[in-house]
């Protein structure tokens, strides 16, 4: 079996096996770019390793082959005392998990290659032992697990020995001193001395590159990124390149194009004179990467035409690692980079102008959940709010929360429920929890690359960077900026596009895309990049989606809020908030009525409310469809909790006053307490009940629709029946309905359907019964979830979701996303028989899921005509419903 691989054996499509970064560092090797040579070890030998705990069969001796050609090719040998050849050894998994795992760098130095490396570095001492101590660190800390604060403070107490803040201060000798203490910390936590021999060095730092895969940061990343926890990670093994030789050294991140705004333009940090991680961990500031022109033109001039060969030939944003070795450039890294919901929408745009990809392509490469964060709202400012500082917009939104220092008090109180905002000099992979629980995070230190900058625009947090005027003393718990100080538990509010960061919680307002979607902003006249490239990618989509996007709204301004926003009709207008308010008191008649005439005169008297709440309703959805659902709660949640009823009733009886309404409610609350309401008496059990109540409804509804068309307009109504479990249900409930419609059309013809709700799951096994009795089906989602998991969906969340899917039992809530085997066969079984009992049967669907991206492509594909969802998911639907076509 094949576990190794040179860069010249791979490409960019072997991500499975190599991983993202050996698939690339092959594809740039074959692309004739300056790649350092090297080999991968494939993900299937991690997963080997991770099963068996061992190493597989033949490993070991296909790496010494390709470690004897890597040899070869450079003329040296890994750790040789007089001429030594170093390697990296890198972690690198099929999707990109930033700083998760492990990398090693310098390995096969030691107390006599040390030697020859500076020889060959021209009697360099300074940077070989400065490389050798960050072997032993690097090694010390992710291969031994010695806590790397110990290695932190002896450099620490170098640097202020030598009375300086700045590692290049350290001269060779300091670093040889620290290169000692740095063993002794190692001998003390290991009970080893360090190793010397370069092989083993090779073979232990593999090892714990396999084993970063399980680290636990690593595993709350790919739970949080939803990757699936069996893929492993590649491990690539990389000729060392240096960029601390000197000032004409260094290293360096960029990207094709402004991740954040999607800019056309150079973006990137360089840091002179440092090695690897440097950058990153913002250790020192670094410069723009424009200054590199100045500092280095050759090497300036031959990246960025490396740059744009890399877009041309990837058709896309990518992101890179290079290093300079006195003067010559090395590229050791680059992907496809990760960007803002805004960059992406922008890009796309961007490359369909440039003919590099055609408009279906840029709607595959933007999706719901980017959409859904552009229509975040932005931050209102006035003259009251001036920015007491700024830093760089690494992650747009607009967040504001009480400031904390720590992860643990960050989510401590995000589980309080309070919105926090993540304060720190800079971030790194331990932070992730807090980071999560942040609303926003804002640090001192750190470019666009910085580790907060990368994981935040990862996951959608607001987050700004670099924000150096501001001092932060996290073991005080404050920071100090333009001489207040803001101390843990005040509020602060920060803005990820423009960086800039308020004292206070400033108020917000919509965004442009939403704007834009309202109608406010046209998106032909307006020169904002984003606007037109949502337009023209949403224009697409719209020209291509098979499914229809309706809207859920129970009143006139969301439904007219919804049409703006591009909802073709109402798939569920609830009506139970029509029995709400002021109306209570006619409800509690209903239901306490003794004789017939005592729940006729009080439904007389909901009738008119409700066909007023129906006009309003039609003319807002005038021309396009709007289903109703007759009543669905159970009827005692109109009425007060029985203990509060009965502590009133006792009191007002104490003091000796007439309580003979109080009582009676009392009665009846006690008469109609259920131990299982949500299986109780609700939904379509009502109308068989009570007598007069969904006629009333159905009569306030056509009689609304007659009077709507009356006066020119075009109602169109579609009565929907719930929680129907057999056709015998739908069929009694519709002909009471049809006589009513038959009557009230007589004076004016309006097309009424009647349909049901399918959310039982045995009305979605005896559709076919069912289809014969209903126009149409819209399927409840909520309850067909809840009802065919048998979970409550009031309670399981925070009852053991977590743990179900800590377990893996389901990787995302199925009140979230449908879930397809279970839930979603029901729906499928009920759209087949549906349609075969009664062809042309229109099928909709009315819960959460119509709104989320992964349902919507799942609602396609099994030929559902319509999804409906909350006016917000409106927009969202609709580009999914495109994506989900091409
Ligand atoms: P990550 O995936 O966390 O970015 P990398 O494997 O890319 O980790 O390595 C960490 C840092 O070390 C990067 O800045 C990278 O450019 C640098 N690095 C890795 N291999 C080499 C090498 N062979 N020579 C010089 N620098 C290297
Ligand atoms: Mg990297
Ligand atoms: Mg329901």
């Amino acid at each position: 079996h094949k576990y190794v691989y040179d860069f010249s054996e791979g490409n960019k499509d072997l991500k499975d096996l190599l991983g993202g970064k050996g698939a690339n560092l092959a594809e740039m090797t074959n692309l004739g770019l300056p790649v350092p040579p090297g080999f991968t070890i494939t993900t299937e030998a991690c997963q080997a390793y991770l099963t068996t705990g061992r190493e597989p069969d033949g490993l070991a001796g296909q790496i010494e082959a390709h470690l004897e050609a890597l040899e070869r090719a450079m003329g040296k040998r890994l750790g040789d005392p007089q001429d030594p050849l170093l390697v990296s050894v890198r972690s690198g998994a099929k999707f990109s998990m930033p700083g998760m795992m492990e990398t090693v760098l310098n390995v096969g130095l030691n107390d006599e290659s040390v030697v020859g490396l500076s020889a060959q570095a021209g009697q360099n001492d300074r940077f070989a032992w400065d490389s050798y101590r960050r072997l032993i660190q690097m090694f010390g800390k992710t291969v031994c697990e010695v806590p790397g604060e110990e290695f932190e403070h002896a450099l620490d107490e170098a640097k202020s020995a030598k009375g300086t803040h700045d590692d290049l201060d350290l001269d060779a000798d300091d670093l040889r001193g620290l290169v000692d203490a740095y063993k002794k910390i190692f001998a003390k936590h290991t009970g080893r001395e360090f190793p010397q021999q370069p092989r083993e060095q090779l073979d232990l730092a593999i090892r714990a590159v396999f084993e970063s895969w399980n680290a636990e940061r690593a595993v709350l990343y790919r739970r949080q990124e939803r990757i699936p926890a069996d893929l492993g990670t590649a491990v690539n093994v990389v000729t060392m390149v240096f960029g601390n030789l000197g000032p004409d050294s260094g290293t360096g991140v960029a990207f094709t194009r402004d991740p954040g705004s999607g800019a056309q333009g150079i973006y990137g940090d360089y840091l002179a004179n440092a090695q690897g991680e440097d950058v990153v961990a913002g250790i020192r500031n670094t410069v723009g990467l424009q200054e590199l022109e100045q500092l280095d033109k050759s090497s300036y001039d031959e990246l960025l035409g490396i740059m744009a060969r890399l877009e041309e030939h990837y058709r896309d944003l990518c992101d890179i690692e290079f290093t300079i070795e006195r003067g010559k450039l090395w590229m050791l890294q680059t992907r496809v980079g990760k960007r803002t919901a805004a960059a992406a929408f922008v890009i796309a745009g961007q490359l369909v102008d440039e003919g590099l990809i055609d408009l279906d392509e840029a709607l595959h490469r933007v999706n719901g959940a980017q959409l859904a964060q552009l229509m975040f709202p932005r931050f209102q400012l006035d003259h009251e709010f001036e920015a007491v500082a700024t830093g760089i917009g690494a992650s747009p939104g607009a967040a504001s929360g009480t400031v904390v220092f720590t992860s643990a008090r960050a989510v401590e109180l995000a589980a309080e429920g309070k919105s926090v905002i993540l304060v720190r000099r800079e971030t790194n992979p331990d932070d992730l929890n807090g980071m999560i629980a942040a609303q926003g995070i804002l640090t001192s230190r750190g470019g666009k690359t910085s580790h907060a900058a990368v994981v935040a625009r990862g996951m959608g947090k607001t987050c700004v960077s670099g924000a150096d005027a501001i001092d932060v003393n996290v073991p005080a718990k404050r920071f100090t900026v333009a001489g207040q100080t803001v101390n843990e538990g005040d509020v602060v509010s920060i803005d990820g596009t423009t960086g800039k960061v308020y004292l206070g919680e400033v108020p917000v307002m919509p965004s442009e895309v939403v704007q834009y979607f309202e109608g406010s902003l046209d998106p032909e006249h307006i020169d904002n990049a984003l606007v037109r490239a949502v337009h023209r990618i949403m224009t697409h989509a719209d020209g291509k989606r098979r499914l229809a996007v309706r809207t859920n709204a129970d009143t006139g301004a969301d439904a007219a809020r919804a049409r703006r926003f591009g909802a073709e009709g109402i798939g569920l207008c609830r009506t139970e908030h029509m029995f709400l308010g002021d109306r209570r008191e006619l409800v509690e008649r209903l239901i306490l009525a003794r004789a017939a005439d005592e729940r006729e005169a009080a439904l007389e008297a909901l009738l008119p409310l409700q066909r007023a709440d129906f006009v309003e309703i039609f003319r807002e959805m005038d021309g396009l469809p709007v289903t109703v659902r007759l009543i669905d709660p159970p009827l005692h949640e109109f009425l007060p909790p029985l203990e509060q009823l009965a502590v009133n009733v006792a009191v007002a009886q104490e003091r000796g006053e007439d309580v003979a309404k109080e009582e009676a409610l009392l009665a009846a609350v006690r008469r109609m307490h259920e131990e299982n309401p949500m299986l109780g008496l609700r939904g379509v059990r009502l109308g068989l009940v009570i007598p007069g109540l969904f006629a009333m409804q159905v009569r306030a509804i056509v009689e609304a629709a007659v009077e709507c068309a009356q006066s020119g307009g075009d109602p169109k109504p579609e009565i929907m029946v719930p929680l129907v479990g057999a056709v015998q249900e739908l069929e009694t409930v519709r002909a009471e309905a049809e006589k009513i419609i038959e009557e009230v059309t007589r004076e004016k013809a309006v097309e009424v359907l009647i349909g049901t709700m399918i959310e039982v799951p045995r009305a979605a096994l005896t559709a076919g019964q069912i289809a014969e009795a209903a126009q149409f089906f819209s399927f409840g989602t909520n309850d067909l979830t809840q009802m065919g998991w048998g979970f409550s969906r009031d309670d399981v969340e925070g009852a053991f979701f977590w743990r179900y899917l800590e377990l893996g039992i389901f990787g995302i809530s199925p009140f979230e996303s449908i879930d397809r085997d279970g839930v979603g066969r029901l729906v499928r079984i009920a759209a087949e028989e549906g349609r075969a009992a009664r062809p042309g049967l229109k099928l909709g669907v009315c819960g959460e899921h119509g709104g989320d991206p992964d349902s919507v492509h799942f609602f396609h594909e099994v030929g559902l005509d319509y999804v409906s969802c909350s006016p917000f998911r409106v927009p969202v639907a609709r580009l999914e419903a495109g994506r989900a076509v091409v």
